[in-house]
């Protein structure tokens, strides 16, 4: 395997999570390589990171002890963050993804047609942060936190371990992405176990999407009428067959757990046609749609399907998305999806928060891996509209978004020129996100850190942060949720 070429890369250790060497040799890339002190096979990763840093600011990660460094732990910490060029995502000059990492990395993205999909916050093995400030040199937050648990606070500590529970990101996403749901802990940990190169994680991954721009996705099985509506469209009909559009047709109770194993049945089908017919069904319904618009309005789906199909000919995720509710989220407005919960994001940006995971189980809209019969088998096939949060003020610059998972919450502040608020001290860790203007956070024992756009800082827990702002200032506060707090 070739090196990356470029100075914008960091390898890391896979085995201690520590980053061995600065920049990319042929040698250290070539994974597994032999490391000499225990003789045994290392592999190494390497990611986009900041070795113009750890250049002039390293000396051995090894060698830290931050509670020796720092004294008290409640300062802040910048952190440089990883991104995801996926294929879906915008390019450059339209990304805010792209604007945040430029910002945040300090260099300019040089390749103006890459689409920037994804910038993460956390410690997710497949994008680490890594701790830039000072003299901790280009240590991973990861490994940071596993030598100062005490930043997490004990209940975090207790409930998780030495480690972050969630991952937070900015997505800026410019066409579909696949149709897909996210396993429960008990179905993760056995597609874990069964295709562990497949399903990498062993843990859940409940999401929430809160859009920055107007933001639409797909999500959740569209209600009872609706689906009596949908089975009579012709080319639908044709993917699942007769005797499904009756069966459909044919139920008088509207009651949920008995429409459930039809509607298991019917989306089965569809999902689990020949590619052969699949092709030719939507090739028929693009030719009839074009068509019938010369004479008629197109419904908001049809005209949703034409779009999908233009991003994903032949695919049979243009189909399905009739069986699914079309959301589409005004900027400050929430969406949130449990496990097994069909879903698909399909334009626009947002601020992400999930558990820290990577468990993705697709079917449709991708050209990555599906897994038809997975998905058909997980679903809970609940049929209607999904909750919409609109966050909750919890002081007048400051709106909570709060799921029903653990994990997380993320807390939207938009602070006008020139004034102050604290975002009170809470017993878990934070990580902080400015996306727009300018201004200064500071703790009690640390004063003013200057912040901009692309800025991401850590917080340990118990840990009062005041902000003041130079020019209206917009920034995302991700944490653990709450509400675990409440019962301590
Ligand atoms: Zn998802």
């Amino acid at each position: 395997m070739e090196p990356p070429s470029g100075l914008n890369f960091i390898v890391v250790d896979d085995a201690t999570k520590e980053n061995v060497v600065a920049a990319p040799t042929k040698e250290n890339v070539a994974a597994p390589v032999r490391d000499a002190s225990c003789d045994k096979p290392t592999a190494f990763t390497v990611y986009e990171g900041f070795v113009r840093h750890i250049n002039s600011e390293r000396s051995s990660p090894l060698a830290m002890n931050s509670q020796q460094q720092h004294g008290k732990n409640n300062k802040l910490h910048r952190l440089h963050c990883c991104i995801k060029n996926y294929d879906w995502g915008r390019l450059c000059r339209d990304s805010l993804v792209a604007r945040l990492f430029a910002k945040n990395s300090g260099s300019q993205p040089n390749e103006e047609d890459k689409p920037y999909a994804e910038f993460w916050m956390g410690t997710h093995e497949t994008g680490p942060s890594f701790l830039l400030d000072g003299s901790e040199g280009s240590v991973t937050l990861k490994s940071w936190l596993w030598e100062n648990p005490d930043v997490l606070g004990h209940k975090v500590v207790e409930k998780w371990g030495g480690d972050l529970p969630f991952l937070f990101k900015v997505l800026s996403v410019a066409k579909a992405l696949s149709i897909q749901a996210h396993p429960d802990k008990e179905l993760a940990r056995t597609l874990h176990k069964l295709q562990p190169h497949v399903y990498k994680d062993g843990n859940h991954k409940p999401e929430m999407a809160l859009a920055v721009t107007e933001f639409e996705a797909l999500c959740g099985f569209i209600p009872f009428e609706e689906l009596k509506d949908i089975i009579n469209v012709p080319e639908v009909a044709e993917l699942v067959g007769t005797e499904n559009v009756n069966s459909v047709l044919q139920i008088t109770d509207q009651d949920a757990e008995k429409v459930k194993p039809v509607l298991q049945k019917v989306f089965t089908e569809l999902m689990s046609a020949s590619k052969e017919k699949v092709t030719g069904v939507v090739d028929k319904l693009r030719s009839r749609l074009h068509k019938e618009s010369q004479v008629r309005q197109l419904t908001d789906k049809e005209q949703l399907a034409l779009r999908l199909e233009k991003q994903y000919p032949a695919d049979v995720g243009v189909i399905s998305a009739f069986f699914l509710n079309h959301i589409k989220l005004a900027p400050g407005e929430a969406l949130f999806l449990g496990a097994n919960e069909p879903h698909a994001y399909i334009c626009g940006e947002c601020i992400e928060c999930m558990a820290t995971s990577d468990n993705v189980v697709r079917a449709g809209l991708t050209p990555k891996h599906r897994d038809v019969q997975t998905l058909c088998s997980m679903l809970t096939y609940k049929q209607g509209s999904p909750e919409i949060l609109h966050g909750v003020p919890i002081n007048p610059h400051v709106k909570r978004y709060l799921p029903p998972f653990e994990e997380f919450e993320i807390d939207s502040c938009i602070l006008p020129q020139g004034e102050t608020m604290a975002f009170q001290a809470v017993p878990g860790p934070s990580i902080f996100l400015v996306t727009d203007g300018e201004g200064m956070l500071s703790t009690d024992t640390q004063e003013g850190v200057v912040v901009t756009q692309g800025d991401v800082l850590f917080a340990a827990a118990d840990t009062e942060i005041s902000v003041t702002s130079a020019s209206e200032l917009h920034l995302f506060r991700a944490g653990v949720n709450s509400k675990i707090f409440l019962d301590a």
